[in-house]
């Protein structure tokens, strides 16, 4: 039944002198004086025009999480009417949660004395992670507390896709304990970056042994102290020699490494130029080198040419970091073009290897020896906790870069070096890499044949080139629940709500093992088909989903 305006007269409350601030501009718009299901009257000094949209915030008394609406300003007064005695403006809400106008409501009825207000109870349905950051309060630990409520509730829905733990090792099959039914569950491993699954393999798991016997545990020293061994030494010379560089150096993650080098070369004065959906710690180095950040859009020459040629005079040093292969999308970053407009502007070019070591390339070498481009990048950052199946980063230079980042990249020298049986399970797994080739070509076969499979069950998955497959779903919740069914019926993959990736690009993601047998592609095939019609989600015609054009 449509709400008349009578009803709607009948149904305001009063809510008087409730703040209402403007997201838009962050300023106080005036106050709040009654509401209705439909919006609110707002006592203002300058009432804006009918028709203009802009998004609300009100910041309930005794509660953390603003309230956020996005309005119309229906009608105006100007104190001229017995209604509105004062000056002011009736908003819509446009869109607005259903628990917040509830809260809304919640709090004007306790304000007329209908009933006390409840502990704020969170429907996290309604919130994501975004949420959840800003919240300025002056008790510093006040936001974890709406925080765990809202984790709590998430958990119960069991959506909550954090913090699996695995009870056995990261093979294709992984035994994991599901709070939800309370047991043990073995299910079939779509989720891990183990790409050749060489963390389980006889020759790594020996390497790794032989070193504890030989080196122990750890290395306890910082890398520039007595942290470096000789295996770290051998370690680099071969990651020099897989990157086609003089020289490499390792750190104790790809996160420490990316955040290291960048702010070890980029200093106030100069700019970073990065890729829109660059990998955080990317985007980390660079806010930490005290350098200026130039963003162009997604794999964009273009955009990348218009933030060069804007830069040219405004700063000194000229560094563009890009993931070669980048980990929501699968794409391959278009390195040959962005080599040449780099030279132009004689901007220097470092790039994040992380998905391409071990899966693209020569015998798996990584994005310079897909596109052949031996010594024309002057930065390969690379991870060793992905096809290396270890834990650490590295970079592969010149050996003057290589020399200047040991001395000023903080987190390699103010961290410990890398533990020696992990250096020596990594040396190992390159060598697996050399002299099994077969690893990769299976690994190949397996993306080519779920891409092939997934297109034609008519699924919208990126146009992905490594063995990253995003499945685009769009919607936050749908996500969630889609994959808390694709878990119960024995799939484990990652699912990337928004503010992962942007509104409408919720996806899920898969990612594909050279161990994954016929019998595990073709189940995980199964169980999201079966899933994808549950939630109606198949559509044969627009299978292949491109990014640029989307
Ligand atoms: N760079 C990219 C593109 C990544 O995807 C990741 C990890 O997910 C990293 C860097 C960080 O690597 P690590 O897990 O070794 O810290």
């Amino acid at each position: 039944m449509p709400i008349t305006l009578e009803r709607r007269k009948c149904l305001r409350t009063s809510l008087q002198g409730l703040e209402v601030f403007s997201r838009n501009t962050g300023g106080l718009i005036g106050r709040s004086r009654d509401i209705s299901p439909n919006g609110m009257f707002i006592e203002t000094e300058n009432p804006l025009k009918p028709g203009t949209k802009m998004l609300l915030e009100f910041k309930l008394p005794n509660e953390m999480i603003p309230i956020k609406a996005y309005s119309e300003v229906k009608w105006n007064k100007r104190g001229l009417t017995s209604e509105a005695k004062s000056t002011g403006m009736g908003v819509q809400f446009i869109n607005i949660y259903e628990s917040d106008r509830m809260r809304l409501e919640k709090y004007s009825k306790s304000l007329n004395g209908e009933s006390s207000p409840k502990e704020e109870t969170i429907n996290s349905d309604d919130f994501t992670l975004a949420d959840f950051i800003n919240i300025s309060d002056k008790d510093l630990f006040a936001k974890t507390k709406p925080f765990w409520k809202y984790i709590e509730d998430y958990k119960q829905k069991g959506y909550y896709i954090y913090r699996k733990f695995l009870l056995s090792a990261s093979r294709n099959r992984i035994l994991v304990f599901d709070e939800v039914a309370g047991k043990k569950r073995e299910v079939i491993n779509m989720g891990s970056g183990n790409y050749l699954g060489l963390t389980t393999h006889p020759k790594v798991i020996e390497a790794a042994c032989k070193a504890i016997k030989k080196y122990g545990t750890g290395s306890v020293g910082s890398p520039l102290h007595t942290g470096s061994y000789d295996i770290h030494k051998a370690l680099e010379n071969k990651l020099a020699e897989m990157k086609g560089c003089e020289d490499a150096m390792t750190f104790p993650s790809g996160y420490a490494t990316n955040v290291g080098c960048i702010s070890a070369l980029v200093r106030k004065g100069d700019v970073a130029i990065i890729d829109k959906l660059s990998h955080a710690s990317i985007i980390d180095g660079c806010a930490l080198s005290g350098g200026t950040l130039r963003v162009f859009r997604h794999s964009d020459i273009q955009s990348l040419r218009q933030v060069l040629e804007d830069s040219k005079e405004k700063y000194g040093g000229k560094l563009i970091i890009v993931d070669s292969v980048f980990s929501t999308e699968g794409d391959i970053a278009p390195l040959p073009d962005i080599v040449e407009v780099a030279r132009q502007y004689s901007a220097k070019v470092m790039i994040d290897d992380a998905h391409a070591t071990g899966v693209i390339g020569e015998k798996g070498k990584g994005a310079v020896s897909h596109f052949n481009m031996d010594g024309k990048i002057d930065i390969v950052m690379g991870t060793l906790s992905k096809a290396l199946g270890g834990i650490g980063g590295f970079i592969a230079s010149s050996k003057e870069v290589i020399n200047y980042v040991r001395h000023y990249g903080r987190s390699a020298f103010f961290s410990a070096a890398l533990p020696p049986p992990i250096v020596a399970a990594v040396l190992a797994a390159i060598e697996v890499i050399e002299s099994e080739p077969e690893r990769i070509q299976t690994l190949w076969k397996n993306v080519n044949y779920m891409k092939e499979c997934l297109k034609n069950l008519g699924f919208k998955i990126l146009d992905s080139q490594s063995a990253i497959i995003p499945i685009i779903i769009g919607d936050d919740l749908l996500a969630k629940k889609m994959n808390k069914r694709i878990f119960e019926e024995g799939v484990y993959l990652s699912v990337f709500p928004y503010p992962s990736v942007p509104r409408g690009q919720e996806r899920l993601r898969l990612t594909i093992m050279a161990t994954h047998t016929k019998e595990d592609l073709d189940t995980t095939l199964e169980v999201l088909e079966k899933v994808g019609r549950e939630f109606d989600i198949l559509r044969r015609e627009s299978a292949i989903f491109s990014r640029k054009a989307a």
